[in-house]
């Protein structure tokens, strides 16, 4: 028996004074490495064995708080960095619509509006092009409202 052959076995002998083949018995006599080997295999399974320590009294109750405690930190963070995500978001939208109404872009689109409705003319060449602008600006907010929905539901769950 070789050494390697003994280590793939030395795991199987569970306790102290269980018997071994006569050919694991040869190889240790002559090899002091794996009676070594051995009898850190055997140390091990008998600190297994034993009974462990009781733990201090409110020990359990000192490690449920405490992780409950880490969980809470844990969820604040969570949300301190979700409410600031929310902040920067919610100053584009108040910056974007600030723009949106104090832009003489506007202004001329929704006079452009205005006059093609007294002139009952819906196909002017001016006003079509900032249509589908608005248009699309429009299904992009739904877009976000949507996914903000959605997202929410799923942290719900
Ligand atoms: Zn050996």
């Amino acid at each position: 028996m070789t050494c390697d052959e003994f280590e793939a076995i030395v795991d199987d002998i569970p306790t102290e004074g269980s018997p071994l083949s006569a050919e694991a018995e040869g190889h240790l006599a002559g090899c002091p490495r794996c009676r070594m080997v051995l009898a850190v295999a055997q140390g091990v399974e008998h600190l297994l064995r034993e009974p462990g320590p009781p733990a201090p009294a409110g020990f359990t109750a000192a490690v449920q708080r405490r992780v409950q405690r880490d969980r809470w930190r844990m969820e604040q963070i969570v949300d301190s960095l979700f409410n600031g995500v929310l902040g920067v978001g919610a100053v584009f939208v108040a910056v974007g619509l600030w723009l949106f109404v104090n832009s003489g872009r506007t202004a001329a689109f929704f006079q452009s509006v205005v006059d093609a409705m007294r002139r009952e003319d819906w196909t002017t060449a001016a006003t079509l092009p900032h249509v589908w602008a608005y248009v699309g600006c429009t299904l992009l907010v739904i877009t976000a409202a949507t996914m903000w929905w959605w997202m929410d539901r799923e942290d719900a769950l």
